[in-house]
């Protein structure tokens, strides 16, 4: 196939679904190359925040929505204490979360995108781009065996953490940002209604409690979702082996959720989670990068879908821009909103992450923390990154100093 459309993007996933969609329901001819056939397993805890909630909304999915399995919040276990901590009420999100496995989450946005116009190969993958004259015009893709051309005004790399065709773009992430690392399973279990997002931050490692938590997510359909994660801001995470991690985490939980190796249901997955802009900048001549191929994670909890459909939106409203004005292949304006909107937060991020990178300070902090159920609420707005824009209560307040603070030098 040779043909020419106006976008062509790399990635049927979260960010590249939802680009297409823009795109698509502005009228332009928009073409996804996915290199799986859908649906596929995607290694992911499934959980979806309130900010993920809004982008889903913006993209026409409420009803849909409606029939997801919904959480009140986070309860956190840790210190020995448990503490159910619901999600803030705020003007610009929702105060409830959503769990839906990527199996089907992700065949749903990427229809929906389809619906709107879009085309989607599946089973086709980006093998090497193409330039012209220093400008990228589409890329080689590898599809029934066989290789074809595909062209288009501009590229968007959608492609998760693979960053094999990123790298043919010169994009690689910034070594010296946190990266992160998780694993996860579905289990049979009583709990597949607990109505939260149960988080247990006292994730050992020996005696050491590591930076990061283990999660049980109610998925609704007879199962949960348990997993664990680790930051690289501890210095020993080389050493750790997520499998043992994640062994340890299930044989501490309570024996009413049934989580155990008689129970497991899928086998363990595991995946990297590249964090707080770590790939930079995110456009070049022609193309532009979104979600994880960007570095788009939260650092502060790990969430990246909502990240990956802002950023695919954002990337689609510049690209529908220049289709229109026949300006510049270089898109500096995206990488600038990105900064604009993301730098401040994930700056933050990506210190907060250090600190806790060391297990002494971890627990400290923690075990602080949960003596008080204001910080930890706290806690959940800040690590969430809900900000509401006009908000001026207390914590919106503490969020946004926070922020400004973290601009401040070291
Ligand atoms: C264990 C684990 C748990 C997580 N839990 C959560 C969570 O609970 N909530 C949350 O918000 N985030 C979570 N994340 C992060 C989240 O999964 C990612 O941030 C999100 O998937 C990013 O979306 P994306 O579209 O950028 O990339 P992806 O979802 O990775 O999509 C990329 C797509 O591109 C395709 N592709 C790759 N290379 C090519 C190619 N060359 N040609 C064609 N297609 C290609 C892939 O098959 C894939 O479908 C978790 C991550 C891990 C590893």
């Amino acid at each position: 196939m040779t043909a020419e459309f106006d976008v062509a993007i790399v990635g049927g996933g979260p960010s590249g679904a939802a680009a297409a969609h823009y795109l698509a329901s502005q009228g332009h001819s928009v073409l996804v190359c996915e290199k799986k056939a859908f649906p596929r397993e995607k290694t992911c805890g499934d959980g979806l925040t309130p900010r993920a909630v809004k982008v889903l909304s913006d993209m026409g999915l409420s009803q849909e929505l409606d029939t997801w399995e919904r959480v009140e919040g986070l309860r956190v276990h840790a210190a020995g204490k448990t503490m159910e901590l619901p999600f803030p009420e705020l003007q610009d999100f929702c105060n409830y979360g959503l769990v839906k496995p990527r199996r089907q989450l992700d065949q749903i946005v990427l229809d929906h995108a389809e619906a709107a116009g879009a085309k989607v190969l599946y089973e086709t993958q980006a093998k090497e781009p193409i330039f012209d004259r220093g400008v990228m015009a589409g890329f080689i893709a590898k599809r029934d065996g066989q290789d074809e051309e595909v062209r288009a005004q501009w590229v968007i790399c959608a492609e998760g953490a693979a960053t094999k065709f990123a790298r043919s773009l010169g994009r690689v992430r910034n070594e010296d940002y946190p990266m992160g690392f998780a694993i996860r399973q579905y289990f049979k279990s009583p709990m597949e209604h607990s109505g939260w997002f149960e988080a247990y931050l006292d994730v050992r490692s020996g005696p050491k409690q590591l930076p990061g938590y283990g999660w049980v997510f109610p998925v609704g359909d007879g199962t949960v979702n348990a997993g664990v994660g680790l930051l690289s801001t501890y210095g020993g995470w080389r050493a750790v082996n997520l499998h043992d991690l994640q062994n340890n985490f299930i044989a501490q939980l309570p024996p009413e959720w049934e989580v155990t190796p008689e129970t497991v249901c899928s086998k363990p997955r595991a995946g990297r989670l590249f964090m707080g802009s770590s790939v930079w900048p995110p456009h070049g001549p022609g193309f532009l990068l979104t979600g994880d191929a960007a570095g788009m994670i939260n650092p502060c909890n790990g969430e990246g879908i909502a990240y990956g459909y802002e950023t695919g939106r954002i990337a689609g409203r510049h690209i529908h821009e220049a289709l229109q004005s026949g300006g510049s292949p270089v898109l500096e304006g995206y990488t600038k909103e990105l900064e604009y909107i993301y730098g401040p937060y994930f700056r933050l991020g990506r210190r907060f992450v250090k600190l806790i990178g060391h297990p002494a300070l971890m627990e400290k902090l923690v075990g602080m923390a949960m003596h008080s159920k204001t910080v930890m609420s706290f806690a959940l707005t800040l690590l969430a990154n809900l900000e509401d824009e006009r908000g001026q209560n207390a914590e919106q307040r503490g969020l946004k100093m926070m922020k400004k603070l973290a601009e401040l030098k070291p």
